[in-house]
């Protein structure tokens, strides 16, 4: 991610990264993937709450939360609190003027942060945070919240990441029900990358609505973890959905047959890039090295007559007939897309099925068996349970994991 611009080598102090544009680009990318899976079933409004909150709001809420920072600023009424959480300002906005669509917080958020840190996994500020907040009825709370599981299940397979669901009980006095989407490392190790709760009963009450509360949240550890998974010898490689250039036009000069070819991309809706260079293979290496860093996945090179195309991951070059147009560029595009899903998924299905960790159990055996259960999968899977044969459901084993 430095390589291709996305953040700086170093940070600004211990868990604070530091983005930069080309970053900044594939992160409101990410919240716009999400926002088109979202309008799926509805018309999200998008928000950025301000940085500080009145640090008494917040502690009606969270009364019993350390990891905060606070300040005094006589501006802002006194005692504020460094915005640590979106919900109790969104669900103040939904209370205020109504609203039965979903309201999607996206910000930086700030948290008092013990220990080491790990970028985009473990930071003092969170950043981009995504945080949907639903107020939904009481009857319609689990389908509504299965409606969210399907949303964030597409942003994964558009991010070209492997996904499952699991439901746990073990962070019951925040969630009545808890979901955690769960994907892995590019070694096999499972990790959460997104929560969904219907919160507590105790927290709806503190909100101060009657409405059942649906909270789901992501960060930018999507991207990293987009990063750690997809990348060849040249760098990263971008899944299209993210790519700010989904096709490098590498050319030797600027002619009009280019500029022509790439307006007509820009109408079909594939994104191009040119990039020129001068003839010598040499710089023409150069040039094609640096799409290549940025994470482009597709590079159509332009030489006298002759034309190619890189595709990636890994780099293979092959001789053109003619310029692409859209409809072949989308196909191409989508079968990038594929290479990098089934790549990553061949990685979760090592890591979490062959390895043992994904089995099926019987409520008797899941209680009595000693194994530390992370949550039943979601929707569930029935199964004869893998120990005593009796019908059961499929379970992720493991203690914690992040
Ligand atoms: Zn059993």
């Amino acid at each position: 991610m430095e390589a291709a611009q996305f953040v700086m080598p170093g940070s600004y102090g211990r868990g604070i990264p530091v983005w930069q544009d080309a970053g900044l680009r594939a992160a409101r990318r990410l919240v716009s993937a999400f926002e088109s899976a979202l309008g799926q079933w509805w018309t999200p409004r998008i928000v950025e709450h301000p940085f500080l909150m009145p640090a008494a709001e917040y502690k009606e809420v969270f009364d019993n939360y350390t990891n905060v920072y606070e300040t005094t600023v006589p501006e802002a009424g006194g005692s504020c609190v460094l915005t640590p959480d979106n919900m109790s300002a969104s669900v103040g906005l939904l209370r205020k003027h109504g609203g039965e669509e979903p309201l999607v917080a996206v910000g930086g958020l700030l948290r008092v942060l013990p220990g080491g840190a790990q970028p985009l996994f473990r930071d003092r500020h969170i950043w981009p945070a995504v945080q949907v907040t639903h107020l939904v009825s009481e009857q319609n709370a689990v389908a509504e919240l299965e409606r969210h599981r399907l949303a964030v299940t597409r942003l994964h397979e558009m991010l070209c990441l492997p996904v499952m669901t699991v439901r746990t009980g073990s962070l019951a006095s925040y969630g009545r029900t808890t979901y955690l989407t769960v994907s892995c490392l590019p070694d096999g190790r499972p990790t959460v990358t997104a929560t969904l709760y219907v919160m507590s009963g105790r927290y709806r009450d503190r909100l101060l609505t009657d409405s059942e509360v649906i909270d789901v949240g992501f960060t930018g550890k999507l991207l990293a973890l987009v990063a750690l998974h997809h990348r060849d010898a040249f760098g990263l490689v971008l899944p299209s959905v993210l790519a700010d250039a989904q096709v490098g036009l590498l050319v030797e000069e600027a002619g009009r047959r280019g500029q022509q070819w790439q307006a007509d991309q820009t109408q079909g809706g594939v994104r191009v890039r040119a990039m020129q260079s001068a003839p010598q293979p040499y710089a023409r290496r150069r040039a094609e090295r640096r799409l290549l860093r940025q994470g482009v996945p597709l590079i159509v090179g332009v030489r006298g007559d002759a034309l190619r195309m890189a595709r990636r991951y890994p780099l293979r070059r092959a001789d053109l007939p003619a310029l692409p147009e859209p409809q072949a560029l989308h196909g191409e595009l989508a079968a990038h897309d594929d290479r990098l899903r089934r790549i990553s998924a061949d990685r979760f299905s090592a890591g979490l099925k062959e390895a043992g960790r994904l089995v099926a159990r019987c409520d008797r055996c899941a209680e009595t068996n000693g194994e530390e259960i992370f949550g039943w999968t979601v929707p569930e899977a029935g199964e004869p349970c893998g120990v005593c044969g009796a019908p059961g459901s499929e379970v992720l084993l493991g203690g914690r994991f992040y």
